[in-house]
């Protein structure tokens, strides 16, 4: 694998970001490339370590990534790309988006950097769409099967590419506007430019998935007509309840949920919202309340809009520096205080602050009272919140994100009427065969984790597909 002791001839290199300066003025694509030559370097690092953790640890689709780093680093391109698209049904947008637990778990990072594994993951099938290698896998025989795909987010296009290509006749049915998830709506352009999702699209449509866009399965198609007209109904909602911060003032004019606020943003972007119809952050004062990643999300895009000052506060302790390049917490994914490129666009970030009271003059956001807090553990060892005393202050603010994450699967008339069961939190309930407690109803995704990552996202959906097709039989 790679080049016999190359991880002791070169050094990690990743592409970085465009300039802030310049970054700031557009919604593009903030992620760099490394040229080819680099990247054959990067991919002889890959050391031959016999149990590879980034394929069979890191990396939930088990991804082929030792035997692609050889691929690169033989100039085999096209070899790297046959190993790569085995496994993953969009690599071009965990290329761009995956946080890369591959690359914590690669066996190089026990004591130094890993393979930039992310980079040669984006760079082959790159490569491969310049080349046309990127063509439609047509099934040679059609099984007279139909599946409902409810949901377009990562689950629900890996699911629906999986099973299109046993043989099954797919449609997609999504509420949205265009197909895509939290890929579409949720991500911003600057991580995630949308021509990326729509020249995936495009191969999905020629192998013959149909989408049906801005249909609310539920209300515009009942949940019996689905089941009535498919052999099997795939339920891949997504988890989009998002977490209040309950204090006094949280319902005023001015604070909005970030993925509402993200939306809104990205549909102005394309045109599908004036900029008179978006809630903007320009020339305002912004507070993100959620120190993860959705956070630096609005971070990045109030910035973009012109905002005048960004914080971001979190209530969690700050997470540990670590400036070393190897992994601390080797093979897991470690908890260490990272900043994103949004980060380092204009912001002031705070850890264990409480936000006490929001308040304004009229309806309207115009402060908001804080303290700062520790954590101790009561007598049953559980975590708790004590505010210090003195620390309390009051912060002037036009608008108020709120990022704390997402607690459950929106109620609906659909899970409503296919009796769905729910676990305590909040998600569809399912079998180790994706099954629901509705005969013929799978489910996967976020609908069924809670709020996870692409990558996971995409795996549900490849293994619910073999489980509907053993069920279609
Ligand atoms: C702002 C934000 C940024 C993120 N950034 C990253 C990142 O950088 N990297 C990463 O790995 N993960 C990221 N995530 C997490 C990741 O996007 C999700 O884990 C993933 O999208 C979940 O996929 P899913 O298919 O289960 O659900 P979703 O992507 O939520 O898709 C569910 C779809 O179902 C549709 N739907 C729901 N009900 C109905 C209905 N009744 N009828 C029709 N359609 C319906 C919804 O409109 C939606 O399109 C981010 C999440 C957020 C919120």
């Amino acid at each position: 694998m790679g080049e016999l002791r190359g991880f002791l001839k070169y050094q990690q290199k990743v592409s970085g970001y465009r300039d802030v300066e310049e970054r700031l003025k557009d919604y593009r694509e903030v992620i760099m490339r490394l040229p080819r030559h680099e990247l054959t370097e990067q991919a002889a690092r890959c050391m031959d370590c016999g149990t590879p953790f980034c394929h069979s640890f890191g990396c939930t689709l088990a991804n082929l990534i030792p035997e692609w780093n050889d691929a690169v680093y033989r100039g085999l391109w096209d070899e790297a790309y046959d190993r790569l698209e085995l496994t993953s049904n969009f690599p071009e947008i965990t290329g761009r988006i995956c946080p890369a637990p591959c690359e914590s778990s690669c066996t190089l990072s026990i004591n130094d950097a890993p393979v930039s594994i992310k980079e040669i993951e984006l760079a082959i099938i790159e490569h491969a769409f310049s080349q046309d290698w990127v063509v439609p896998q047509i099934p040679r025989q059609e099984s007279g099967k139909k599946v409902a795909v409810v949901g377009s987010g990562p689950a629900g296009l890996a699911a629906s590419q999986q099973l299109r290509r046993m043989g099954h006749q797919v449609t997609v049915y999504e509420k949205d506007s265009a197909p895509g998830g939290i890929l579409r709506f949720g991500i911003p352009e600057f991580k995630l430019e949308k021509a990326v999702i729509d020249r995936r699209l495009n191969i999905f449509q020629q192998e013959g998935i149909e989408f049906e866009t801005n249909v609310v399965v539920g209300e515009d198609l009942s949940a019996r007509y689905l089941k009535r007209t498919h052999d099997a109904v795939v339920l891949t909602l997504g988890c989009r309840v998002p977490r209040p911060v309950p204090v006094p003032g949280s319902q005023s004019d001015g604070v909005y949920f970030a993925l509402d606020y993200l939306t809104q943003a990205t549909k102005s972007l394309y045109g599908e919202l004036s900029p008179q119809e978006i809630v903007s952050a320009k020339d305002k004062t912004v507070l993100v309340l959620g120190g993860g990643d959705t956070g630096a999300d609005c971070v990045g895009t109030a910035n973009r809009q012109g905002a005048k000052k960004v914080y971001q506060f979190e209530i969690m302790p700050k997470p540990n520096k670590w400036d070393k390049t190897w992994n601390p917490e080797w093979p897991y994914y470690p908890k260490i205080f990272r900043s994103s490129s949004s980060h380092h666009e204009g912001c002031e970030r705070r850890w264990q602050i409480k936000t006490k009271k929001l308040y304004g003059r009229g309806v309207s956001i115009e402060k908001g009272i804080f303290c700062e807090i520790q954590w101790t553990k009561d007598p049953s060892d559980r975590p708790q919140q004590q505010e210090i005393p003195g620390t309390e202050f009051t912060l002037d603010i036009d608008m108020v994100l709120i990022a704390a994450g997402f607690v459950q699967v929106e109620p609906s008339k659909l899970l409503k009427d296919f009796n769905l069961q729910l676990n305590e939190r909040g998600t569809i309930s399912i079998d180790e065969n994706f099954h629901t407690n509705t005969e013929g109803v799978f489910a996967a995704g976020d609908a069924v984790s809670g709020a996870s990552l692409v990558v996971k996202a995409m795996n549900q959906g490849r293994s619910l597909a073999d489980k509907v097709n053993e069920y279609l039989g």
